[in-house]
């Protein structure tokens, strides 16, 4: 379960990929050490142990700045995210769970798990494909960079938990309630 959302000292989300939302435990942990601020709270959250009790924080933001590491990991989120969740075969959109990966050579037949080897597939697609090596995605696949997948991010639905997030979070973006 992640409630707080991170920013980083210079106000913006620690991170978009995936969005920097934590723990209550880790963000309470930081506001122990000193290491962030609290900009908002949930009205109507505690937490307690014998010896303390505490509101629980919506959003903090951390007093020193967090390095963002510009190298995009290699992941199945980022792939979809990538390929903006279609399949580079029938070049139909899905959601998360009817996607999967494809490796364009086979691991059978000496590909590698790797950026440039990997597109998104639908099941369908990818079950059809099967072993074959002869089947070419709409693009080669390669590494993405990291704004590149940030820019794609935003086009996303963000889903927020508390109603102050979305002030800290990229106008641009689309908001989802959960
Ligand atoms: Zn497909």
């Amino acid at each position: 379960m992640a409630d707080v959302l991170l920013l980083n000292a210079d106000a913006q989300p620690a991170s978009y990929l995936p969005l920097s939302i934590i723990n209550w435990k880790e963000a309470i942990k930081y506001i122990y050490h000193d290491k962030c601020d609290v900009l908002e709270w949930y009205d109507d959250w505690m937490v307690r142990s014998p010896s303390w009790e505490t509101k629980v924080p919506a959003v903090i933001m951390m007093r020193d700045y967090i390095r963002q590491k510009s190298e995009v990991r290699f992941s199945k989120s980022n792939l979809y995210l990538r390929d903006m969740y279609t399949c580079l075969y029938c070049e139909e959109e899905f959601s998360k769970n009817e996607l999967t990966m494809d490796h364009v050579v086979p691991l059978s037949r000496g590909g590698k798990t790797e950026w440039t080897n990997i597109v998104t597939a639908c099941n369908p697609c990818n079950g059809k494909k099967g072993n074959r090596n002869n089947w070419k995605p709409k693009y080669k696949p390669y590494r993405p960079g990291y704004y590149e997948l940030v820019r794609k991010r935003r086009m996303l639905p963000i889903t927020i938990k508390h109603p102050s997030w979305q002030k800290w979070i990229d106008p641009e973006s689309t908001i989802e309630w959960k």
